[in-house]
């Protein structure tokens, strides 16, 4: 179920509104439903205004919220804050391609920006949604910093249990002081 939804009379009557929502944890985890965040239980905060420009409505956004996100390193979920600033425009469905369509236009990256509504309302879902997700970084680490746990739990292992991938590594480090360099073939 949409949270975020603007009522586009009440923008156009003041000109300029301001908003202020809670983002419920449990919208956060539905709407992370399929990507490997989650949400942490405390609740965010959605900031913003809408300004009406015609019949565009221009939102400008302020997104707070904390997610649960994989460690990229050890894997374990951290509590991920994220806090992001947003700009929309939305125009009315239709209407841009009613005045532009004789026009051989290229879309420019602020067309590309827009985005439409349709009726009386805009739901910001979406573009909070978004705005949240590609605040977090393609490789988040735990804050206070850690280690592989699969290594650092192979090293602390005795060394007779030591085998696989890694014990061949270990045993030529052990080599490696005494190793002689070698002198070549002598029947040539
Ligand atoms: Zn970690």
């Amino acid at each position: 179920m949409s949270a975020f939804v603007l009522a586009i009379p009440e923008i156009e009557s003041a000109k300029e509104k301001k908003y202020s929502f809670a983002i419920a944890p449990q919208w956060l985890r539905e709407a992370m439903e399929d990507t490997d965040f989650g949400a942490a239980e405390t609740p965010g905060s959605l900031d913003l205004v809408a300004r009406s420009m015609g019949h565009d409505i221009l939102t400008e956004g302020r997104a707070v919220a904390t997610l649960r996100v994989p460690c990229a390193r050890c894997n374990e979920e951290i509590d991920w804050p994220v806090d992001v600033a947003f700009t929309q425009l939305f125009v009315p469905r239709g209407a841009y391609r009613e005045q532009h369509e004789d026009e051989e236009v290229e879309l420019t990256p602020e067309d590309l920006e827009r985005e439409t509504y349709v009726g009386d309302e805009i739901v910001l879902d979406t573009i909070v949604r978004e705005n949240l997700i590609l605040e977090v970084p393609m490789t988040p680490r735990c804050p206070d910093g850690c280690a592989d746990p699969t290594i650092a739990e192979y090293l602390d292992r005795p060394r007779e249990e030591k085998k696989g991938a890694l014990a061949g590594l270990l045993d030529l480090k052990d080599q490696l002081p005494s190793a002689k360099p070698s002198k070549g073939k002598k029947d040539n």
